[in-house]
């Protein structure tokens, strides 16, 4: 064996087919070393002695044969179980390090197949949940989140309010600025958003330029006085390639009713008062009551061109 190439060696020392052939060729040949060292121990030789070693040694050589395959391919019957509850329920298999053969190395592949998966997985969840632009988690985002937030506010019997904003006349600053400088508008919106709200504050891009918060713990009150503050801070905003001229939006407000709506419901709910908020002429926050309840600070047909 020595004199055989290293590549030859490693092969047959590592091939499953060698281990297992050379376990049974042990095991086949238990009966008869039993036999010659039998006869060669020159004890009187009768068939039925003769018979009965054999028989001995072939239970002996079986179940050689039986442990020395068991210890072989267990963990093929491990990774085919751990392949199947990661396939059915998503569980990553723990799959332990194994003999240096072609099982082991099976296994290694496949738990790397795994890692890779689940790495791949994880950087398409997070695409899949943001919005590449801003950042911000997007709609799908926020309906998953907000799912677990309604339940805790209903355990713990706390409000939650949703705020809905959109930039007013954005389509203006588009057309007389440049996509890239819509872009960049974008950008400072979802950073100030970041900055006025607080760190627990769920805050998503529906779409376009159109924002949602949602505010646990706050009550239509609160939520209100949060939402003026990010409408003072939106329109305090400087962009330099807005050249001077200011950005404005206007916002919905709404408590959720954490029995009766579901996340549609409260979205829908702040929408239509975001809509209120429009029709009243933009740059301001409205809620459940008739009239805008935080009036603007001057009229959005001013601060816009
Ligand atoms: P309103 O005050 O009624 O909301 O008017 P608006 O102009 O803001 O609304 P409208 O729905 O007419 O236009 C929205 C514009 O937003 C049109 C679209 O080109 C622009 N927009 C949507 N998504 C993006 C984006 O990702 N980047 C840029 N730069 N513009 C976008
Ligand atoms: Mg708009
Ligand atoms: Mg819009």
């Amino acid at each position: 064996m020595r004199n055989l190439p290293k590549t030859i060696r490693t092969y047959l020392s590592s091939s499953l087919l060698t281990q297992a052939f050379a376990g049974c060729f042990v095991a086949t040949h238990v009966p008869i070393i039993a036999v010659i060292a039998y006869v060669a121990s020159g004890a009187d030789i009768s068939a039925q002695a003769l018979l009965v070693i054999t028989l001995l040694a072939t239970i002996v050589g079986t179940a050689f044969a039986f442990i020395i395959m068991r210890h072989l391919l267990l963990p093929v019957g491990d990774l085919a179980r751990g392949l199947h509850s990661y396939r059915v329920e998503g569980r990553v298999p723990h799959l332990p390090k194994t003999r240096d053969n072609d099982v082991g190395r099976l296994t290694d592949e496949v738990r790397a197949l795994i890692d890779t998966l689940e790495d791949k997985l994880a950087r398409l969840k997070r695409q899949a949940f943001s919005d590449t632009l801003t950042g911000l988690g997007n709609r799908r985002w926020l309906a998953e989140v907000v799912g677990s937030e309604v339940m805790r506010a209903r355990r713990e019997q706390r409000p939650l309010s949703v705020v809905v904003f959109d930039l007013d006349h954005f389509k203006r600053i588009n057309d007389d600025f440049g996509h890239d400088a819509g872009d960049e508008v974008l950008v400072a919106i979802a950073e100030t958003a970041r900055r006025v709200l607080r760190p627990y504050d769920l805050i998503g891009r529906l779409g376009g330029e159109e924002f949602c918060a949602f505010l646990p713990t706050t009550t239509l009150k609160d939520a209100v006085a949060i939402a003026e503050r990010l409408r003072e801070a939106i329109s305090a905003l400087r962009i330099d390639a807005l050249r001077g001229r200011s950005v404005t939006a206007s916002f919905g407000v709404h408590e959720a009713d954490l029995v009766r709506e579901q996340f549609r419901d409260m979205l829908r709910i702040a929408d239509q008062h975001l809509y209120q908020a429009k029709r009243a002429g933009r740059n301001q926050v409205h809620t459940l009551q008739a009239r805008p309840s935080v009036l603007r600070a001057g009229s959005s047909e001013h601060s816009q061109p």
